[in-house]
């Protein structure tokens, strides 16, 4: 027997493959099969009999790869050849299971890489949209490979681990919040080992269950949950898959969250307005953060005199200071100081500059933040000045603010206002400063009535007085307010005072103005009304309602035209229409018809209130009841024609004599042919003819005289001037005539209506020709003349009345209309002709003036004419 090394395994057998026998340190590792003698065959492994097919004698010069059933129900692996020896077959075999171990692991390592590579690739490469998707998708192909039946992955976020991507699966898992607190308790450096976790296990109890770390450093970033059945893998290569995976998704998520944040960081900073400066000692050069060096215009990078250019000029030697405090020192740096804008003009906006120092040697640098506080200042700056305003106003009000502390029931004086001194002359401070001693002795009971109400009501309000210093007192308004503490007890009481002194006396003053205006106008003679532009009464006085009898109080209502004429009303309202906000006042007579009398004739006064838009609201009248004055100067008139007409008398003889003694001749004529027998009827009848024209003639004298003696008519009338002429020298004409007097009458054209009484203007006429004719008389002119003449426009008309009697003496012009003013002998002149004629003429709304023309006196009468419209 050839003697073999002791290694492997040796079997001998026979020509039918029969094992004869074993040997070698394997043997022990066989599995022998139960019977007998056994072939090679039943050792192996079924795959095996592909490379036994046939007899031993097919097998020899070729190597033989055979598996055989290991004892321990493994496979053991062996390699071998077959010797042919003298009656046998010797089958030298060697364990092979290392080798072929190893080639699997080196394949399986092969494919990790490739799958790693791959993982990481599609992760790494993908948009950022897409690597949620990738993230699943790659994990579902992860979970396929390993032939698990699901897995999920879990990152850090802020509430835990989250869930980030998991394969489809029809596992019910457990939520974020029970798994989380199970994987912070494991430890990755334990999981190598073992991947599996009882705690795991116990949430999926459905499934094997597997976890995965990826760490950075001694941190796990993020888990990977796997639920079995797990392909036979070592947990090195499943980690290794697993980092391969979880690095460029973690790293890529990290970086975003990195981007978002200094995409945040850049966004506040420029709505702040802040971001970082720096200065590196060595180089003298200021950086400054980009977005903050562009809103201020300036750029990056600067030198330090340049950048203090940029500072307000006010600002400058304190940021200076304080920059050298800081390289000197090391003094943290925080200022505020203002900016000058890139066009110098603008309003400088204000920065907050905050700096430490950093590094050491030529590492040494001075940096730190800047923030625009400019709304912060401004707003700050707004506010003090609010309220140096507010303290101005308070100090130079007429107000003053107080606060009163509570004590223990009582109220004690804590502070005043400064306005106190200029209001009440007290100093702000001192010991004796209650209040309660300056109040008026009359007041007492008002001021503890108020304290009373203070705390009782929490509030209180009240007018008392208070003494100054120099023992004048001032009216005071007093609003106070009780303020309670937390549990509602009280604290102190702040009040103000405002000075209402004159505001008091003004009311005092008014209402004793009020009061006599009121006794004035109920206990006045006159007439006081106020009525509606409607002309209804709102309010008339005894005196008015004594006349309209009836009582005060019935006045209001009652209409004040229906004491008046169509014409009178008519005139009335028109007066009031032109009553303006600049000459609100109109006076007039006016005449009424009141009930049981003939006629009163009113001296009204009107005044107009209106509205802020200037439309009439209401008028007050004052009235005057004028009827006796009227009365006696109708009287007077009625006097003065009477006057006239004896004045006329000579005249008016003159103007009867006249036909008589027409008459006569005629009569005597008549008779004397009578006498003679010598009548022809057509001789007697042109006499009586011409007597009766004589006749006629004398009546319309007499008639004329008859009409110019009565009394005028109360209201006026429209009636054309002419006929006031004609009518005057109806009664004067002859007698001036008979005086050698030339009447020069020009009669008008056309001429328009004039309103007053005719008789009236009549008188006037005769008056001026009567004055005329003494002043011819008295001058004994040759050629004595008047001339009447009338023009007219379509406002007025003027009647001329013009002598050559020498005129009037100049100095005494202004005098010829004042009453009883004559020059003429006792018992001749009156001096009222001329005073009467001017108040009839001004009654008429006309003007009666005198000048002296070439030859003599020249009056005229003016007068207003009716509009043709
Ligand atoms: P009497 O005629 O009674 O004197 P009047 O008032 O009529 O009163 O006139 C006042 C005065 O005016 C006259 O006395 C006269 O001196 C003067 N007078 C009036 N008319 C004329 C006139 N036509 N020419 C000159 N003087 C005149």
């Amino acid at each position: 027997m050839t003697s073999l090394p002791a290694v492997g395994l040796q079997l001998w057998l026979d020509d039918e493959a029969r094992v004869q026998r074993l040997a070698g340190p394997l043997r022990s590792a066989l599995a022998l099969p139960g019977q007998g003698q056994a072939r090679l065959q039943d050792y192996v492994q079924p795959y095996s009999l592909l490379v036994l097919e046939g007899e031993p004698l097919d097998w020899q010069a070729q190597p033989l790869d055979l598996d055989f059933k290991a004892v321990s129900g493994g496979t053991l692996h062996t390699r071998g050849w077959l010797l042919g020896q003298p009656g046998s077959w010797l089958l030298q075999l060697f364990d092979i299971g290392d080798l072929l171990q190893h080639r699997q692991q080196s394949l399986s390592a092969e494919r990790q890489r490739h799958l790693t590579s791959h993982l990481a690739a599609e992760l790494r490469d993908c948009s950022f949209d897409r690597l949620g998707q990738v993230a699943r998708e790659q994990l579902q192909w992860l979970v396929r490979h390993w032939r698990a039946s699901a897995g999920r992955i879990l990152l850090q976020g802020k509430q835990g681990w989250q869930t980030y991507a998991s394969s489809s699966d029809p596992l019910s898992w457990p939520d974020d919040d029970e798994l989380g607190p199970l994987l912070d308790r494991l430890i990755p450096g334990q999981m190598a080992s073992s991947l599996s976790h009882a705690a795991l296990q116990a949430l999926l109890p459905q499934a094997d269950t597997y976890v995965l770390p990826y760490a950075q450093g001694h941190i796990v970033q993020a888990w990977l949950v796997c639920v079995g059945p797990f392909e036979p893998l070592s947990a090195a290569d499943a980690l290794n898959a697993w980092a391969a995976y979880a690095e460029p998704l973690v790293s890529r998520l990290a970086a975003f969250e990195l981007q978002q944040q200094s995409e945040r960081l850049d966004s506040l900073q420029l709505q702040l307005g802040a971001g970082w400066w720096q200065w590196r000692l060595s180089e003298a050069a200021l950086q400054l953060d980009p977005g903050l060096a562009a809103s201020l215009g300036v750029p990056a990078q600067l030198t330090i005199s340049q950048w203090l250019s940029r500072v307000h000029p006010a600002d400058r030697e304190a940021a200076q200071l304080a920059l050298g405090e800081l390289q000197r020192d090391g003094c943290a740096l925080h200022l505020s100081l203002r900016l000058l804008d890139h066009n110098l003009a603008a309003n400088p906006r204000w920065y907050r500059l905050c700096g430490q120092v950093r590094g050491s040697g030529q590492q040494r640098r001075l940096q730190g933040f800047m923030l625009d506080v400019s709304d912060i200042k401004g707003q700050q700056l707004q506010a003090s000045a609010a309220q140096a305003r507010l303290e101005n106003l308070i100090a130079s009000s007429p107000a003053v603010i107080y606060i009163q502390r509570y004590v223990e029931g009582a109220l004690q004086a804590e502070f005043f206002s400064a306005s106190l001194q200029p209001m009440l002359g007290w100093e702000q401070t001192g010991e004796t400063l209650q209040p309660g001693q300056w109040v008026h002795p009359e007041d007492h009971d008002l001021w503890l009535a108020r304290t009373r109400t203070l705390l009782r009501e929490g509030q209180a309000r009240g007018r008392y007085r208070l003494r100054d210093r120099h023992g004048g007192y001032h009216w005071v308004l007093d609003e106070a307010r009780l303020l309670r503490d937390d549990l509602g007890l009280p604290v102190e009481v702040v009040g103000i005072w405002l000075d209402v002194t004159e505001a008091s006396e003004a009311a005092e003053r008014m209402q004793v103005s009020e009061e006599r205006y009121r006794v004035l106008v109920e206990d006045s003679p006159a007439m006081i009304c106020r009525y509606t532009p409607e002309l209804n009464l709102v309010f008339g006085n005894q005196p008015l309602a004594d006349y309209l009898e009836c009582s005060a109080a019935q006045l209001a209502g009652m209409n004040l035209g229906q004491w008046m004429s169509a014409t009178q009303r008519e005139a009335f309202v028109e007066r009031l229409s032109g009553l303006t906000v600049e000459q609100p006042v109109s006076t007039a007579e006016i005449c009424l018809a009141l009930p049981g009398r003939e006629h009163a004739w009113w001296v009204w006064a009107d005044r107009g209130l209106f509205d802020a838009q200037g439309r009439l609201l209401e008028i007050q009248a004052v009235g005057r009841d004028n009827t006796q004055v009227r009365r006696t100067q109708q009287q007077l008139l009625q006097s003065a024609k009477m006057a006239t007409l004896g004045e006329m008398a000579t005249g008016l003889a003159h103007e009867i004599n006249q036909p008589l003694n027409v008459m006569r001749m005629a009569v005597v004529n008549a008779l004397k042919r009578l006498e003679n027998g010598d009548v022809q009827v057509d001789y007697l009848q042109d006499k009586l003819k011409r007597i009766d024209a004589q006749v006629q003639r004398a009546s319309r004298v007499v008639d004329h005289m008859r009409v110019f003696g009565r009394r005028s008519e109360v209201e006026q009338q429209w009636f054309a001037p002419w006929q006031a002429v004609e009518g005057a020298l109806s009664l004067l004409a002859g007698g001036l005539r008979s005086k050698g007097v030339e009447l020069r009458v020009d009669t008008p054209q056309q001429q328009g209506s004039v309103s007053g009484h005719q008789d009236q203007l009549e008188q006037v006429l005769i008056n001026l020709l009567v004055n005329a004719r003494d002043a011819l008389l008295a001058q004994r002119e040759q050629q004595p003349w008047i001339a009447l003449r009338m023009d007219a426009d379509e406002q007025r008309v003027r009647l001329w009345v013009e002598d050559n009697g020498g005129g009037i003496e100049p100095r005494l012009l202004e005098r010829i209309f004042e009453p009883f003013f004559t020059t003429k002998p006792v018992g001749v002149g009156t001096g009222l002709g001329l005073s009467v004629s001017y108040g009839i003429i001004d009654g008429m709304g006309g003007c009666l003036s005198v000048d002296n023309g070439a030859h003599g006196a020249r009056f005229c009468i003016e007068l207003p004419v009716q509009s043709t419209n």
